[in-house]
């Protein structure tokens, strides 16, 4: 195995080597053919791309019942529907109406994608689906859904390697590496917070600009600060908002821009607010990129939706906005919010930056988590 290795932009540090991979695939290879020794049928072992590729392969040399082959790719997220399934089907290379299947999964993170994938294989008629993925990451696993087979559990970290990429790259090692937070090769870091209607951002935000002396980049506020300041940017954003419409992107763009020329001084920044969808986010990629800086980690806050639902109510009825405590109005928000994130999500996993964080508990135990998060990015 290889020492440290630079994929792409960053370095990553040896952490699963073939061998042991070899030994938890051998394991549960034997416990699934145990259990369909003997089936009475075929089933079909479904290989998730394109992550799962060299999973799917070396777990299905070793099954020793009849079993069918076929795959299956997953859009990036795009947006809610009512039944809550985020992702569209690209390509399933055959039928599984009536049939037992077998989803093999490189990895399961959130679980979001997996339990989509377990709905739309049902509702696409499948008899019965289990689950088998090579790697689970249990301290963010939250879904209910029951992962029938799993290799090997690991730490909440970035790892590529055996199939798993980063930025596309990185697929073929043979071994899984992990990413090497500490060696950065950046002045400036950056991050995001992220999470719902009431999931606490400002309220984090705020100690986090305390503790560890990030500067703190609303869009809104800095909207208003152009506005009172009545600079050129500014008086284009007023005539916009004035007129009703929407600031467009390139000059929200543009006031991030002059926020970091502005302090070159500062340690990092942490936006909040922005970016929204996926264009703003590959425009901040790019933007960072030019002067040799990224986001370093995106903070997500996650609460369970009726958190949201009851929060939102809650501040609505203490503000007393009644359009805000009726639940079909609630509701939209939070799909609306789905909707727009979850993109944005999937644009930074694929980075390899994305952290979710249980934003429920009390706002010390939440800065705790957030803390102890930034201080792997940031040490005293
Ligand atoms: P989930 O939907 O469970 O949050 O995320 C599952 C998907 O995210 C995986 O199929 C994989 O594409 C990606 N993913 C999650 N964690 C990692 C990781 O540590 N490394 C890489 N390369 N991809 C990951
Ligand atoms: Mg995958």
């Amino acid at each position: 195995m290889e020492g440290r290795i630079l994929v792409k932009d960053r370095y990553f540090v040896p952490y699963i080597p073939y061998e042991r991979l070899e030994k938890a695939i051998d394991a549960v290879a034997e416990r699934i053919n145990h259990d369909f020794k003997h089936f009475n049928g075929t089933p079909i072992i479904l290989c998730v791309l394109n992550g799962s590729i060299l999973f799917t392969g070396e777990l299905m040399k070793r099954l020793t019942f009849p079993c069918e082959f076929s795959s299956i790719r997953l859009s990036s997220y795009e947006g809610t529907l009512s039944t809550g399934v985020t992702r569209k089907v690209l390509g399933l290379t055959s039928s599984i109406k009536g049939r037992t299947v077998i989803v093999v999964e490189d990895i399961v993170d959130t679980g979001k994608t997996i339990t989509d994938l377990h709905a739309l294989l049902l509702d696409a008629g499948a008899a019965d689906v289990k689950i088998c993925t090579m790697l689970l990451k249990p301290d963010v696993y939250k879904k209910d859904l029951k992962l029938d087979y799993v290799a090997m559990e690991i730490e909440n970290r970035f790892i590529v390697g055996f199939g798993l990429d980063y930025d596309q790259l990185g697929r073929n090692y043979k071994d899984i590496y992990i990413l090497d937070n500490s060696v950065e090769k950046t002045a400036m870091k950056h991050f995001l917070i992220f999470g719902p209607p009431g999931a606490g951002k400002g309220t984090q935000a705020a100690k986090i600009i305390d503790r560890f002396g990030l500067r703190h980049v609303s869009t809104g506020d800095l909207l208003r600060r152009e506005i009172a300041a009545g600079t050129p940017l500014g008086l284009q954003a007023k005539t916009l908002i004035d007129k009703g419409e929407l600031v467009p992107d390139s000059v929200v763009e543009g006031m991030i821009a002059s926020e970091l020329d502005n302090n070159p001084d500062a340690k990092g920044f942490i936006f909040d607010g922005f970016p929204r969808t996926t264009a703003q986010a590959e425009h901040l990629d790019a933007m960072l990129s030019a002067r040799g800086e990224k986001i370093n980690a995106v903070i997500s806050l996650m609460i369970p939706d009726e958190t949201v639902f009851e929060r939102i109510r809650h501040r609505a009825e203490i503000e007393n906005r009644v359009d805000d405590t009726k639940p079909e109005i609630i509701r939209n928000r939070i799909d609306t919010y789905h909707a727009k994130t979850e993109p944005v999500i999937a644009f930074y996993k694929g980075k390899g930056v994305y952290r979710e964080i249980d934003g429920l508990g009390t706002i010390d135990e939440v800065f705790g988590k957030v803390s102890a998060l930034l201080d792997e990015y940031l040490p005293a």
